[in-house]
């Protein structure tokens, strides 16, 4: 347990500030640790992670395996992942560890498609007649999110939509009362449309999100989180000359416009690693945001200022706040992919 801390903000501001029962405190009492040869953050967020598995593999979560998931991700200054579900609600188990051996949790539980909509059998499927029943309960038994598949390819016919419109927005209406937000993986062209219509909060890939769907989306503080890394590596696996590679190559090639444009009219652009790559190198996604053309800063803040922000979860260098630091040698918005060089979780040293 540290007592105090002296650190540098991203802003280059140095600041001082005590510790006590895991949370910031206004007056240091004790000798600070000295971190300012450090840039600090108050912790990364993975706005899209599936943590019952490493890839993309299809089997139910086991609850030790996400415990030692969860742990690298602390390490790596991952403090807030948002679960979009998995075949089981295994995720949840989670939330009986203490906050110091894992991330603050948000979560989808089963991950809900109609028949054929989704990898066989893993999804929960649904009809008209029980589609609000089955959104109540995973609502019911989540951890503040819903998540459906909104378009999945059909063989010969190409990416098909699972809802209408009028069934997304029943789903975003049953989720809503139930206290719960609504994010929707969607790949295909007109879906992400629909959804933003029908109030769904998170688009999850959303490469055909149009110009009319960003002021919608922007104007009520939606999000949209893009994973572009794990589009690029469905190109590589399907083939880049295949039906579905040519249009998640045309998606992904429409991107550099969308992205500015969505920070700018208000919408909540985050970075997800979804089994591209370990939750904790979530810096990666960042990198491929600024590849796409968003700004430094606005990249970074996907995994940090702006993410936190969305999800409603306090974080900063204030009194009050928890005493959570993420530090790095090299400034992010120069190299967002190096690993932190000190890691304080609740007032204990990680690492570093
Ligand atoms: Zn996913």
């Amino acid at each position: 347990m540290i007592e105090a801390v002296r650190l540098r903000d991203l802003q280059g501001r140095v600041l001082e500030l005590g510790v006590e029962d895991g949370r910031w405190t206004g007056h240091p009492t004790a000798p600070p640790l000295d971190a300012t040869r450090l840039w600090a953050v108050p912790g990364l967020v993975d706005a899209h992670a599936h943590l019952a598995a490493d890839r993309l593999d299809l089997r139910p979560g086991d609850p030790t395996e996400i415990a030692g998931r969860a742990f690298a991700a602390l390490e790596g200054g991952v403090f807030l992942c948002v679960d979009k579900g998995w075949c089981d609600r295994s995720v949840l188990s989670l939330l009986r560890h203490p906050p110091t051996e894992r991330p603050d949790l948000q979560a989808a539980g089963r991950m809900i498609a109609v028949p054929g909509g989704y990898y066989e059998g893993f999804a929960v499927e649904v009809d008209v007649d029980t589609l609000t029943e089955v959104v109540a309960d995973e609502a019911g038994n989540a951890a503040g999110w819903v998540k459906l598949v909104g378009d999945w390819p059909r063989r010969g016919r190409g990416p098909v939509a699972n809802f209408d419109e009028d069934a997304l927005r029943m789903a975003v209406e049953v989720a809503h009362r139930a206290g719960a937000r609504v994010a929707i993986h969607t790949m295909a062209p007109e879906v992400p449309s629909m959804a933003v219509r029908a109030g769904v909060d998170s688009i999850e890939h959303g490469l055909f999100l149009t110009d009319e769907d960003l002021s919608r989306l922007g104007a009520r503080g939606g999000a949209w989180v893009p994973t572009i890394r794990r589009v690029e590596e469905l190109v590589q696996v399907l083939g880049a000359d295949s039906s579905g590679g040519r249009l998640l190559s045309e998606g992904l090639s429409r991107i550099s416009d969308l992205l500015p444009q969505a920070v700018q009219t208000g919408v909540a652009v985050l970075a997800g690693s979804d089994l591209t790559f370990p939750s904790a190198r979530i810096g990666e996604e960042v990198a491929a945001l600024r590849e796409y053309g968003l700004e430094p800063a606005d990249a970074l803040a996907a995994a940090t200022t702006r993410a936190y922000r969305y999800l409603g979860v306090a974080a900063g260098f204030e009194p009050g706040l928890p005493a959570d630091l993420v530090g790095f040698e090299v400034h992010p918005w120069e190299d967002p992919t190096a690993p932190p060089a000190l890691v304080i979780r609740r007032g204990r040293i990680l690492s570093g």
